[in-house]
């Protein structure tokens, strides 16, 4: 079964290889699909798209938006999505616009923290229009303020640090709809990250964005243990989801992750992305 990479980053957002570059990595790697899901931008589609038919990979329309629970920030990966819909289009808007926002309270909370970086240097980090935490983090090593990006998120930009900001970001359930109606698969991304506690307390988050048109949990991410994997395995089966998994490729700027491999673990199917296709909105 040929393998498969549902979740990679591009320049587009904080990953460190273009879109074409991405594209000729899982050509190399002898990938038969790579979904690019940049952070709540649609950017770098057409030119991996592009390299993607004359390198011999499926490329599939991605996004991993950013999106609000009551218990903190979700992630929702769009798959097969019409690129050109309006509304996902404005939807995206609508999170990148609090992006911008965030952006400009961590800054200030930086200052604060007497560990300013410029708004340039940080900009001058992201090639893209998206402005994520990674690109703080490498400009606060280049002001010498942190030895290494790592300590940078460890001290200040991680979840709950002291300079972190949570990006407003519309609900969830907006977000799984609006995918759905612009004819794509959402999933949600490494649910880890959301610390719900209680296998009761993830049953009904699931269930609630399953009401809304969720279609699939990415149980396969490298942030996931095997202990967490099989329980989100059995909640994806228990609540009809789809189990997928990806890499979470950033390149450079995630070491020990490779694309389509991850941290050694990840081994997705082309048999996923067709069990996706088959429960999209189009
Ligand atoms: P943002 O969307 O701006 O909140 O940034 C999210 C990105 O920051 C993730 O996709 C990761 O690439 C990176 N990230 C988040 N937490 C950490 C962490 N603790 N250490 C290193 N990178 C992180
Ligand atoms: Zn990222
Ligand atoms: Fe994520
Ligand atoms: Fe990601």
């Amino acid at each position: 079964m040929p393998r498969i990479d549902l979740h990679a980053h591009t320049t587009c957002s904080d990953g460190s290889l273009t879109p074409t570059d991405l594209v000729r990595r899982a050509a190399a790697e002898g990938l038969a699909a790579l979904a690019v899901t940049d952070h709540d931008t649609l950017a770098g589609l057409e030119e991996a798209r592009a390299t993607g038919a004359t390198a011999g990979v499926e490329v599939i329309d991605g996004c991993e938006v950013t999106a609000s629970l009551s218990a903190g920030v979700a992630h929702v990966l769009a798959y097969g999505f019409d690129p050109r819909d309006r509304d996902l289009a404005a939807l995206l808007a609508r999170v990148r616009a609090g992006r911008a926002e965030r952006n400009r309270r961590m800054h200030e909370r930086l200052a604060a923290l007497a560990v300013p970086v410029d708004e340039e240097e940080v900009e001058r980090h992201a090639i893209g229009s998206i402005v994520a935490r990674p690109h703080f983090a490498a400009a606060m090593v280049a002001a010498g303020h942190v030895d290494t990006v790592r300590q940078a998120f460890d001290r200040y930009l991680a979840d709950g640090a002291a300079a972190y900001v949570r990006t407003p970001a519309p609900p969830a359930t907006e977000v799984v709809a609006g995918v759905v109606a612009a004819g794509g698969a959402p999933v949600l991304a490494h649910p880890r990250s959301l610390r719900l506690g209680t296998r009761a307390a993830y049953r009904r988050v699931l269930a609630e964005l399953r009401e809304a048109g969720l279609v699939g949990l990415e149980v396969d991410h490298p942030s996931q243990d095997p202990t967490q994997r099989a329980t989100f395995g059995e909640l994806a089966d228990e609540l009809d989801l789809v189990r997928t998994g990806g890499s979470d490729f950033h390149g450079a700027s995630k070491p020990g992750i490779a694309l389509g491999r991850g941290d050694g673990t990840i081994d997705v199917p082309y048999a996923t992305w067709e069990r996706l296709q088959a429960r999209s909105g189009r």
